[in-house]
């Protein structure tokens, strides 16, 4: 089968022909549908020295995949071939507290679990392929009727990563607080919708680029903003000069974090989401009184299954750019670029092969 690897650190992947995956027991091998390409891959292709991550190439990308079962290794039970599922993509030990809850994000014992503090296309191939070996059933969600795998692998972590960010908040998302969402790309745009559907906060969302500016808006935004001398003040002003509840930064640079710090409210969260990189000073006189400053990372099952609910009620929708398999690599390259609106989805397989 075709999938596209990356083979070293500091390189660019790579589409070549590897084994179909067997599953061994207790194992799960799907038939592709779909697999996001994500931001943070491009991190895995640039940023990265030999070292630096307790896994390394070569290994398939993708870790935002859905599909249908396709194969089962000995001892599965309750999943029957050709059903559609989305992949849970942080692979955890199984057995420790955190992974218990579902929240193998976190896990507590990563020298057990199948990669350290990785997963399917972390380490382990991925979903940019025809078929992903999947370690564990329990990594696998139903999708529910309605929802295909196409909408559903960007689910998986665009989705998934904001839910569980305003999830967090959620005691601070009351119908008169505010909340900023900085940066619209494949998570930003999401989280604008996650407000939408499980608060009744007013948002706010912020982005250099108008036609993100504009996807904004149509996701449910009550106002869009460009990054200028200004945005504070906007901001503040739209908030009655109280400042922002909860402030989502999907970018996490040097820039946004002071617009985040200087826009949130006492009291309020700012959650840092992207990994630009970037620092945020702390001092007593540096943010609001009690504003708690947090990162966080992916989401977990329950939250995953939540997510898949509200997008087959038509409450959450990916907007998708679809790419083929052999066009994979010009994902990442229009990724890179900025020119990709809302999520770059690859498509391996459209309909379920036996
Ligand atoms: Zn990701
Ligand atoms: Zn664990």
């Amino acid at each position: 089968m075709k999938a596209l690897r990356l083979k070293s650190w500091k390189s660019q992947p790579i589409l070549e022909d590897v084994a179909v995956p067997e599953p061994g027991p207790d194992e799960v091998v799907i038939q592709v549908g779909a697999a996001g390409a994500c931001h943070s891959d491009l991190h895995l292709m640039h940023d990265f020295d030999a070292g630096a991550l307790p896994w390394g190439p070569p290994f398939t990308l993708g870790h935002e995949n859905a599909g249908w079962v396709h194969a089962t290794g000995a001892g599965v039970r309750g999943l029957d071939r050709g059903a559609p599922v989305a992949v849970v993509g942080a692979w955890g030990c199984g057995t420790c507290a955190h992974c218990r809850d579902g929240l193998e994000t976190y896990c507590e014992r990563p020298d057990a679990a199948p990669v350290p503090g990785g997963g399917g296309g972390l380490g382990l191939d991925g979903g940019m392929a025809e078929y992903l070996l999947v370690p564990a059933a329990r990594h696998l969600v139903p999708l529910p009727d309605g929802l295909d795998p196409v909408q559903a692998a960007p689910l998986t972590d665009a989705g998934l990563t904001p839910y569980h960010a305003v999830r967090r908040s959620a005691s601070k998302l009351g119908p008169t607080a505010t909340a900023v969402v900085i940066g619209v790309g494949g998570l930003g745009h999401l989280a604008v919708q996650v407000l939408r559907a499980t608060s009744g906060a007013r948002v706010v969302a912020v982005d250099l680029r108008e036609g993100a500016r504009d996807l904004a808006m149509q996701c449910g935004a009550d106002l869009a903003l460009a990054p200028g001398p200004d945005l504070v003040d906007e901001i503040r002003a739209f908030t009655g000069n109280v400042g922002a509840d909860v402030v989502i930064d999907c970018v996490g640079s040097d820039e946004t974090l002071a617009t985040a710090a200087a826009s949130a409210r006492q009291l309020g969260d700012i959650t840092i989401v992207g990994i630009a990189g970037g620092t945020l000073p702390l001092s007593f006189f540096a943010l609001p009184y009690e504003a708690s400053v947090q990162t966080t990372y992916w989401g977990n099952r329950r939250e995953l299954v939540e997510v898949l609910d509200l997008a087959a009620r038509g409450l959450l929708k990916a907007e998708s750019t679809l790419y083929t398999l052999d066009d994979a690599a010009q994902a990442y390259r229009d990724l890179a670029h900025g020119t990709v609106t809302g999520r770059a989805v690859v498509v391996p397989t459209d309909s379920y092969q036996p």
